[in-house]
């Protein structure tokens, strides 16, 4: 047997009692991600860690910093004592996170809790070359992380591109073709002194939605961003989905076969019908005001005949995508980020009456929300990240 296969051995039937003991404390780290705040029992349970381990493990855990007891959550009780849940405690840390846009980057430290601390932006035009950038992003990245009071445990970047597992060079990026080529991911871990971990931006808003957010206890739903660009995070029984490290490209699935021409080379992608940049090119058509900088919200509060029309359109597209996407993927709740966000109820209520229209009787009919958190997910996306790298080490 070699030593890989020796290695295989012990880490599926024959552990040792240490390592059964380590695997139990993963194992439990890992639940509370799904549960959320809970008891004893309830992660006992989910963990399938035995009931009558479950009290030194996680005394343990609480001894080393990686859980602490909150207070009960229906305060004092006269019928006994209330169970305290358990969620995580300081040694999980803070993390530093980064999100890149076409026109901007944010960056906050965010705690084991998924609060966001000392959120900042800066600003760069999306002509913008890639010095400039790169200047925005480490100078912004480099501030927060050295203002931190607490020890950072990693630094993650959430951003538009796909880059080189092995030199983290970035092979592409739709929205900021001035990136590619380009050493950023690199020089901004050596500049920061931090581990760095990477993500697809629409993979981060399903990662954090998942984690903190609004799809807490949601195993199976879709975080899409509808912005210059077209995205998904796909999470699948509570994993997100992915092909050897990569996520679909749902923005470039073909829905109009004699359509504009798309970025990609292909025409007619659902990008070139439902992102911000078509919704501009029509309001121009249409002879609206301020068309180059339009919003959904701007259209909806335009409320003319046309805009009217526009905002139905709009509406229509995004919905044929979505409906394409519960009968491929199976997945039938969304969350929507990005600018579309911005177009509020009478946006959100033109989208649902398409989605019905668009899906047949026997076929589940997609739900559909703006998310509250919008871009903040993709933050918390980005710093689960290196808080799990965390736990795995525990
Ligand atoms: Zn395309």
């Amino acid at each position: 047997m070699t030593a890989s296969g020796i290695e295989r051995g012990l880490s599926t039937g024959l552990l040792t009692v240490s390592q059964i003991g380590a695997s139990n404390r993963v194992g439990l780290l890992h639940s509370l991600v799904r549960l959320g705040p809970a008891s004893r029992s309830d992660l006992a349970r989910l963990a399938k860690v035995p009931r009558g381990s479950i009290a030194p493990i996680v005394t343990g855990l609480i001894e080393d910093g990686f859980l602490v007891e909150l207070e009960p959550a229906n305060g004092p009780s006269k019928m006994g004592k209330p169970s305290r849940p358990l969620w995580f405690g300081p040694r999980v840390g803070h993390s530093c996170s980064l999100r890149v846009e076409a026109t901007g980057v944010d960056c906050a430290r965010v705690d084991q809790r998924g609060q966001v601390h000392d959120l900042r932006r800066a600003d760069f035009p999306s002509d913008a070359s890639a010095a400039v950038i790169e200047s925005a992003v480490l100078s912004l990245a480099e501030t927060v992380a050295g203002r931190s009071p607490e020890p950072l445990t990693g630094l993650g970047l959430a951003w538009p591109a796909v880059w080189d597992p092995v030199d983290w060079t970035v092979l592409s990026c739709t929205p900021i073709p001035a990136l590619v080529g380009s050493g950023l991911a690199r020089r901004l871990g050596q500049a920061c002194g931090l581990d760095l971990f990477l993500e697809d931006d629409a993979r981060a808003l399903a990662i954090g939605q998942r984690w903190f957010g609004e799809a807490r206890d949601l195993d199976n739903f879709s975080a899409v961003q509808i912005s210059t660009g077209i995205g998904a995070g796909l999470m699948v029984d509570g994993k997100l989905f992915s092909v050897e490290g990569r996520s679909p490209e749902v923005g470039h699935m073909v829905v109009d076969l004699d359509g504009a021409p798309c970025r990609c080379g292909r025409s007619g992608c659902w990008e070139t019908l439902a992102a911000l940049g078509w919704l501009r090119q029509e309001a121009r058509r249409l002879g609206l005001p301020q068309w180059e900088t339009a919003l959904p919200g701007d259209i909806v509060a335009w409320s003319s005949p046309a805009a009217d029309q526009l905002l139905d359109s709009y509406a229509r597209n995004i919905a044929i995508g979505l409906v394409n996407l519960a009968n491929t993927v199976g997945l039938h709740r969304f969350l929507l980020h990005g600018e579309v966000v911005s177009g509020g109820e009478p946006l959100l209520r033109l989208l649902r009456r398409h989605i019905g229209a668009q899906t047949t009787w026997s076929e589940t009919k997609p739900t559909v929300e703006f998310s509250e958190l919008n871009q903040t997910a993709a933050l918390l996306g980005a710093a689960v990240i290196p808080l799990v790298h965390t736990i795995e080490r525990a």
